[in-house]
């Protein structure tokens, strides 16, 4: 019996060992280390104006974009960092005081800009969407956000479209601006391996040399949201513009990514654990938000705006 015992061990450790080793390919985890982009030159460029003819505020600076992928692609969203601050994590919060405060109010304000539609949806399409996103997060019942869309104007938006050479503008239209949709070659600027896989992209503005809060965090001036003109969107199905809205605006309101990404060798797909809105690609469609979720932003806005 013994015998027997000792000349099926080895049998059984090569059946676990393969086991082990077909699990862990199957569901590698993949790690989304934040890159470093320098704009500088972008800044000095003496000829930059933005579509109504300004140069860039010396008081505004781009602090860092967070971008969503397809998670087809077996890449994950990952954080740029625009500003050089060593190996410091600076990081950014709205400040609740007027000063600080471009549309003069401790309301958080979005803005939809209906100047650069997609090529897939009508205008009233993305705007619902975007606004049923929106309201997704201000009815987390945690915070008080008084949120409220100032009403278009017709003017184009967008500090860093007007840097990257798109049309915009160095002005302040809403705490979150929905900028609208850019083809590719914009999102290509703001990654190495290119932004064919970039969905949509929020970039952080903030005010510089100010942290009138004291908490070692740069100050929001606003956010700014892109999609991805190079693919094809959707209500209700793939691309689901309200599932890619509500993660791009939990990045608005200050989140940053979350859960742990597994690239799938049998699918190439990239899945999460858990599942969140904030996941750092599209993995279907989540229009409503987890408990992930809702915790990461009750700890950014439960106290708002005090
Ligand atoms: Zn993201």
């Amino acid at each position: 019996m013994k015998s027997k015992i000792a000349l099926l061990l080895p049998y059984f450790l090569l059946t676990l060992i393969s086991c082990e080793n077909n699990s862990s390919d199957k569901q590698t985890p993949i790690e989304a280390e934040p890159i470093f982009m320098d704009l500088s030159s972008y800044y000095s460029q003496s000829n930059l104006k933005s579509t109504n003819g300004e140069g860039v505020p010396e008081n505004l600076r781009v602090l860092k974009a967070e971008y969503f992928t397809t998670g087809e692609s077996g890449k994950i969203g990952r954080t740029v960092f625009f500003m050089n601050v060593g190996n410091k994590k600076l990081d950014a919060d709205f400040v609740p005081h007027l000063d600080f405060s471009l549309d003069g109010t401790t309301d958080i304000t979005y803005y939809i800009d209906e100047n650069r539609p997609s090529s897939d949806l009508a205008l009233s399409e993305t705007t619902a969407a975007i606004q049923r996103a929106m309201a997704t997060w201000d009815g987390v019942t945690c915070s008080n956000l008084n949120m409220t869309q100032l009403p278009y104007s017709g003017k184009p938006t967008g500090f860093i479209a007007a840097l990257l050479g798109f049309g915009g503008s160095f002005n302040y239209f809403g705490d979150v601006t929905h900028c609208g949709w850019l083809p590719t070659s914009f999102f290509d600027l703001i990654d190495v391996d290119g932004g064919s896989y970039i969905l949509g992209v929020t970039f952080t503005i903030i005010f510089t040399n100010s942290d009138y809060d004291n908490n070692k965090k740069a100050d929001v001036a606003w956010r700014e949201i892109y999609y991805n003109d190079g693919f094809s969107w959707r209500i209700g199905d793939h691309y689901d513009l309200e599932t890619i809205a509500l993660h791009e605006s939990g990045h608005g309101l200050s989140q940053g990514h979350f859960g742990k990404a597994f690239l799938d060798a049998g699918t190439g797909k990239v899945h999460f654990s858990p599942r969140s809105v904030m996941n750092a690609a599209y993995s279907g469609i989540q229009t409503h938000i987890e408990k992930t979720d809702n915790a990461g932003h009750c700890s950014i806005w439960a106290n708002w705006p005090n």
